[in-house]
């Protein structure tokens, strides 16, 4: 059976242990009591593998090590996310693939592909070096059609995703103190109707794309919430 590794670009970071913290480095500008901590999963791959309907792991922030040992697991596809700064690590993570898993094709995603008209093109679609395949906007159905799978209009949400969230001024105490809250994560749709000329979803879907109906979401809001309930130090 065909066999898939998603994973984001492995470790060091540009920003370091920030990589991970979302409201850090993208959602708090000031440096106040109030500013938050989160570590946040990469959705983005764990909702693609919830909707593949064939065995899917999905590895979150390897070191280099890591994705060559998982590499050995035999896998038929890897799927690797990144964004524009990543170029250079996703290149030598295609290499990395080649080297010790030749057999394996290589789907490259994520807000990075952006450039697919300038950099990306030249430098990086080179299908018997690098990527074999450039994933450019959603990818659920586009990596259907590669798996030879049927396009899916029902999505299936991973509603066990859990971010811990706390207060940046909190977090380095010793015993580290418990988070304040968790988070659950609801896509309600893909792209924008703004289309600011920098933004990459506008770019990839030019409007917004309703994922779920109301009530659909509703049922997903509910079910996410119950297990934010049951997780711990809630
Ligand atoms: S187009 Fe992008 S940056 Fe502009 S409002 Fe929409 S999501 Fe925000």
């Amino acid at each position: 059976m065909t066999k898939i590794l998603l994973t984001n670009v492995c470790k060091p970071y540009y920003n370091g242990d920030l990589y991970t913290d979302f409201f850090t480095y993208r959602s708090t500008i000031e440096d106040c009591i109030f500013a938050l901590s989160g570590m946040f999963s990469c959705f983005g791959l764990h909702f693609l593998a919830n909707n593949l309907d064939t065995p899917t792991k999905v590895v979150e922030f390897p070191s280099k090590d890591d994705f060559i040992n998982e590499l050995k697991e035999g896998y038929d596809f890897v799927g690797i996310s990144f964004s524009t700064i990543e170029m250079e690590r996703l290149k030598e993570m295609c290499l990395i693939v080649r080297k010790h898993s030749p057999k394996t094709k290589i789907i490259i995603g994520g807000p990075g592909v952006q450039n697919k008209y300038t950099k990306l093109k030249t430098i990086y679609f080179n299908p018997d070096r690098h990527a074999d395949y450039v994933c450019y906007g959603e990818g659920v159905n586009f990596f259907r059609k590669i798996l030879g799978l049927k396009p899916k209009n029902k999505i299936n949400y991973p509603t066990n995703l859990v971010g811990e969230t706390t207060l940046l001024s909190l977090k380095n105490f010793t015993p580290p103190l418990p988070s304040i809250m968790k988070t659950g994560y609801v896509y309600t749709g893909l792209g924008c109707n703004h289309h600011c000329i920098f933004c990459v979803p506008s770019a990839f879907f030019k409007h917004h794309i309703n994922l779920n109906s109301a009530e659909e979401l509703y049922s997903i809001i509910k079910n996410i919430h119950s297990v934010i309930l049951k997780s711990k130090n809630y």
